[in-house]
């Protein structure tokens, strides 16, 4: 997989291409996106409507032709993958089916430091069934630095199993880097009769998943994080094939119909079957064709080949910052708790740093208080990334 950086356009600063280590909040552009993209745009100013249903790439059945690609980087069968709307509306539009609180079992056990959408989602939520958003909350402290211990989570589970309606986690936590353990959490939630969703965000194309195996109710992700799709991409969810959409309270729309009989505009709901349940509406060309060439880098690559590649960029990016004594890395440094992201504290002013490492066109992210976060992408950051980067920072320490 060594070529796969040539099928990306690598950001340049003053002619020369930059370190991009920024992967975590937009992915690089595949070439194939932009001439898939381009190539929707032909059609539609050469075919108008017609676009829906001719011969090549037909609109009407574009998010079918990427489900098996979608359902092979979450690990999911591909009828429990859809391409649909954005993260943040999908996760409410989802716990509108998976989130049945009653008086005596309404709490949401969700970390004390979330992304902010998940905290606000989980407390809209809670009110929005009438319940108090701060009292509805069960709390995941971690630890000094936010990392969470499995042993947590599985406690606090067994602790409020009588009053939890559902853990809601993210699959690797944006702040730490961390990958969680979704399958022991999955395993004894489910053992305990609650229901688990995962925000996979920063999971989604950057660790392997088998969200299928795990038994993982539902979850939603992004695709313009590792899934290199695009700003605002269309987004993924996923629904375990154990939920039947005919089955559960939905909040449907005419593209959750079967997608055969559609266009008989009858006027009662059937969903049709699996995750294409619960798509409300005809998704956004343009981002499912960028969606797609993007995730045919995927599968030609493969998860497992992916992962490996990851693991040795992220390996020596630890060695590299471990080498100075300025740096305090918070993301586990065991490789299987973690993706390609490492995130760290700088001993001394910071954001000074940080502000150096852009000026010497290494990309990356600063979040308050205090953290950098590094993220080597293996589709197309390589060793050579790395090394500039050592250089730059022996440059920017000196
Ligand atoms: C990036 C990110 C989001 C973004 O949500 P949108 O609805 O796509 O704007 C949500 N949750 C997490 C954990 C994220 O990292």
């Amino acid at each position: 997989m060594n070529d796969t950086r040539k099928r990306f356009a690598i950001p340049r600063n003053g002619g020369k291409e930059v370190i991009y280590l920024c992967g975590n909040s937009l992915g690089l552009m595949p070439h194939a996106a932009a001439e898939a993209v381009q190539l929707q745009l032909t059609k539609w100013a050469s075919e108008g409507v017609e676009g829906h249903f001719s011969e090549h790439y037909p609109w009407y059945s574009l998010a079918e032709s990427l489900k098996e690609n979608l359902a092979h980087v979450v690990g999911g069968l591909p009828h429990e993958v859809a391409a649909m709307g954005s993260l943040s509306s999908n996760l409410h539009h989802l716990m509108a089916s998976f989130y049945r609180p009653t008086s005596k079992k309404h709490k949401i056990l969700i970390e004390k430091h979330a992304f902010p959408s998940d905290l606000y989602i989980a407390q809209s939520q809670l009110k929005w069934h009438g319940y108090d958003p701060e009292s509805g909350l069960i709390l995941l402290s971690g630890d000094q630095d936010n990392v969470l211990h499995t042993a947590e989570v599985l406690d606090k589970i067994e602790e409020n199993t009588g009053s939890l309606a559902l853990v809601f986690l993210p699959g690797v936590q944006y702040h730490t880097g961390q990958f969680l353990d979704i399958e022991k959490i999955t395993a004894f939630a489910a053992s305990k009769g609650i229901t688990v969703g995962f925000d996979l965000a920063h999971a989604a194309g950057n660790v392997p998943m088998k969200l299928h195996e795990w038994g993982v109710d539902f979850a939603s992700w992004c695709s313009y994080k590792y899934l290199n799709a695009g700003p605002g991409a269309i987004a993924g969810i996923f629904v375990h094939e154990k939920h039947n959409p005919a089955e559960l309270p939905l909040l449907a729309g005419w593209w959750g119909y079967p997608a055969e009989k559609r266009f008989q505009m009858k006027d009662t709901f059937i969903p049709a079957v699996g995750a294409d349940g619960w798509v409300q509406s005809n998704p956004n060309v343009l981002s499912l064709a960028s969606l797609k060439a993007s995730l045919e880098i995927f599968a030609s690559v493969g998860m497992p080949e992916l992962r490996k590649k990851s693991m040795e960029l992220t390996d020596k990016l630890e060695i590299i910052l471990t080498s100075y004594n300025e740096f305090e890395i918070i993301t586990p440094s065991n490789p299987a708790e973690r993706g390609c992201q490492l995130s760290f504290r700088v001993r001394n002013n910071g954001r000074d740093f940080f502000d150096q490492l852009i000026e010497h066109g290494v990309i990356g992210d600063w979040r308050v208080p205090d953290i950098i976060r590094l993220a080597p992408a293996p589709l197309y950051n390589t060793m050579e990334d790395l090394d500039n980067l050592d250089s730059v920072i022996k440059n920017v320490l000196a």
